[in-house]
């Protein structure tokens, strides 16, 4: 079975401290194949508490779109897991050089448990096990960061992670399935904040296309406007599936037929 299943849908400081979602990115199966995006706070222990349990020691990789701590602060523990406290040499782990260099995130002695390690780079591609990604241009983020495009069947997903807005962003994220992280209700202007709101996911929605589109990754102000309700809006003033992560939520890939099918997804 092919799924991605949103361990945690909290994004930003605010949202991450206090827990008010659970933090800790996505796990994504295709085939026999599981990759672990953005191990953020908690994603060690929601995988072992979630239902069925993620068992860490079955992972085949670990992504970090980029070091921010809400991406990054359980690497170690997933890298540990993932390898079995480095008895077992497995595993691939991709993320920017910035993450690896200076004021790394990766402790140096756990990077010899692992089989390989990638560093992410602009408009390349990537490949562990059955599941093949590319990244897109650099985002505009503090730290070097990456938004991925999956190319799984049978559809294909494309992940746009923290960035402020830059207009090229439609034309890099064409998945059918498109994973928005969200963190403001209302637009950034000229405040000094990389990230989207919901003004800028109507622009990328109208560009892209999506077949379906998932908001994911929520701030203060997107907590308080009830995510669910502003993807309910969303999808009537725009007239395309929009659905809202909630924590635990799992998208089965092969069940999601076709998108006549997708309004069942509840949000
Ligand atoms: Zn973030």
């Amino acid at each position: 079975m092919s799924f991605i299943k949103f361990i945690g849908t909290a994004g930003a400081r605010f949202v991450v401290m206090k827990q008010l979602r659970a933090s800790g990115g996505m796990w994504l199966k295709v085939g026999k194949t599981n990759l672990y995006i953005d191990p953020g706070p908690g994603a060690l222990i929601r995988c072992l508490h979630s239902k069925p349990k993620l068992d860490p020691s079955t992972l085949d990789g670990i992504l970090l779109t980029h070091k921010h701590l809400d991406h990054s602060s359980d690497v170690n523990v997933m890298i540990e897991a993932m390898t079995e406290g480095g008895l077992k040499r497995r595993g691939v782990l991709f993320a920017p050089g910035d993450a690896l260099e200076e004021d790394p995130v990766v402790l140096k002695y756990l990077r010899g448990y692992l089989e390989r390690v990638e560093i992410l780079k602009e408009n390349s591609d990537y490949r562990v096990g059955e599941i093949f990604f590319s990244t897109a241009k650099r985002h505009n983020h503090r730290v070097e960061t990456y938004g991925i495009n999956l190319m799984t069947s049978p559809h294909t997903i494309s992940i746009i992670t923290d960035t402020r807005f830059f207009p090229e962003i439609p034309g890099l994220y064409r998945g059918e399935i498109l994973i928005i992280h969200v963190v403001r209700l209302k637009p950034v202007g000229e405040e000094p904040i990389d990230h989207l709101s919901i003004e800028d996911v109507k622009t990328i929605m109208r560009g892209a296309k999506p077949k379906l589109t998932i908001l994911t990754h929520f701030g203060m102000t997107m907590i308080k406007a009830k995510p669910w309700e502003v993807a309910s809006d969303l999808e009537k003033e725009l007239g395309m599936r929009v659905i809202a992560a909630s924590d635990g939520l799992q998208i089965d890939l092969e069940k999601i037929g076709s998108p006549e099918e997708w309004p069942l997804l509840s949000h």
